[in-house]
């Protein structure tokens, strides 16, 4: 406040070009415009209105009173807008950086009017509050949120996460995109300088182009070591969801290829391996993935529990048949998800239990068997059937779906290769 005495008194004095750089040191983004620049030499009390136009940043921990504290305002015009924005947002939860532009005549008298304070509150609504003539207003107004479809593709030089995501694919679509092809490839091996991907994916733009969230991958395609792998997200005609490969087989198998998250294989499927535990030659008829107790365990198809409690040296253990005369075992289990029980039906992925050491276990690490038709079978090496094949007639709408997006994927490749740095091309 203190500028606006100093202003008030000695503007009679000070030229008023003068007066326009005081005013400036109070907020970098303030400009004083106005015909009274154009006269600065008579007294205030013949001055017409000056507009005054800033912009105001929201503090942390700060809310609109805050910046109306600051805003130039008299008190009671003040709390008249502050009255007046009440219904229209949740003031409290403004965001730190928000930007208020405000505007306002000034009178002779250094009494603001014809006020106007604009700010965007979230990506779908600004709010306009207004006071004129002794009345405060609030409007709403509704910015249009756009579902777009939107390409990113690359080449791994650092890792997937970080050439993906540098590529323009959302972080939050970094994970779906390793699970599309959970199947064919070990990201902890696989993966080496070069490989390429393409993804076109669904996000929600606002109305200045800016992401408010991302949506589904609609398709991806992963050339490793010259080997391409690609999914496609298809409806069928009975309205069911799934990714396919370019054939139109359903990239989901009956089982999962791995029961955990985050692993790696501590003990590979050998049938005829020395037990590091009991310590003689037997049948491991599984395989041990290392990983931190407390890791999810997730049921590795759809399927019914067929067993939840102890089971001898397998320590706390859950069984699960599934479709296809597959049966699946977890054991070591520090404990179960909340509420299994035998006779439940379960999702592929859903989490089951969680990684322990109970049994006969000489640290952490989840047993994992696959039983097919009753005998033991290798996870890592069965062939597994898939989960869907796409009906005949779904095939030619699949079909022309796969030819738009690789052509949009070939144009997206060579605007990538035309914006290459000169000696990166080719
Ligand atoms: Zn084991």
């Amino acid at each position: 406040m203190l500028y606006r005495w100093f202003a008030a008194s000695a503007c009679a004095l000070v030229p008023l070009t003068a007066f326009a750089a005081l005013t400036l040191h109070d907020a970098h983004t303030e400009t004083s415009i106005g015909p009274r620049a154009a006269n600065p030499f008579t007294t205030h009390t013949a001055l017409p209105p000056i507009t005054v136009e800033r912009t105001l940043e929201l503090g942390r921990g700060e809310t609109l009173s805050h910046i109306l504290a600051r805003s130039g305002l008299t008190v009671s015009q003040q709390q008249a807008m502050l009255q007046a924005a009440k219904g229209t947002t949740n003031l409290s939860s403004m965001k730190a950086g928000t930007e208020f532009t405000l505007s306002y005549t000034e009178s002779a008298a250094y009494q603001p009017d014809d006020v106007k304070l604009s700010f965007r509150e979230g990506p779908t609504e600004s709010i306009h509050l207004a006071y004129a003539g002794g009345q405060a207003s609030a409007k709403v107004q509704a910015h249009k949120l756009e579902k777009v479809h939107s390409v990113a593709v690359g080449h791994i030089a650092n890792s997937l996460y970080v050439d993906a995501t540098r590529a323009g694919l959302p972080a939050a679509l970094i994970k779906p995109f390793t699970e599309i092809f959970a199947w064919d490839l070990d990201y902890t091996r696989d993966i080496h300088p070069g490989d390429t991907f393409k993804v076109t994916f669904e996000e929600v733009k606002d109305d200045r182009g800016n992401r408010v969230k991302s949506g589904r991958i609609l398709a991806a395609s992963f050339t490793v070591k010259g080997k391409t792998q690609q999914a496609f997200w298809f409806e069928d005609s009975y309205g069911r969801g799934d990714y396919y490969n370019e054939k139109g087989e359903g990239k989901r198998k009956l089982l999962l290829r791995t029961p955990l998250e985050v692993y790696r294989i501590s003990s590979g499927f050998n049938l005829h391996r020395k037990h590091p535990v009991l310590g003689y030659t037997r049948a491991h008829k599984g395989t041990d993935f290392a990983a931190p107790t407390g890791t999810p365990v997730k049921a590795s198809g759809d399927g019914v529990v067929t067993y939840v409690g102890r089971h001898g040296g397998h320590g706390n253990f859950v069984k699960i048949k599934h479709a296809g005369g597959f049966e699946t075992a977890y054991a070591h289990l520090s404990r179960y998800a909340k509420g299994l029980r035998k006779g439940q039906k379960v999702k592929q992925g859903q989490v089951v239990a969680y990684v322990g050491s109970t049994g006969v276990s000489t640290g952490p690490h989840l047993h994992y068997e696959v039983i097919q038709s009753g005998r033991h079978v290798n996870p890592m090496s069965t062939k597994l059937p898939t989960g869907t094949v796409l009906a005949s007639k779904d095939k030619s709408r699949f079909s022309s779906m796969v030819a738009s997006i690789t052509t949009t994927w070939r144009k997206a490749l060579t605007q990538l290769a035309d914006n290459a740095p000169l000696g990166k091309r080719g």
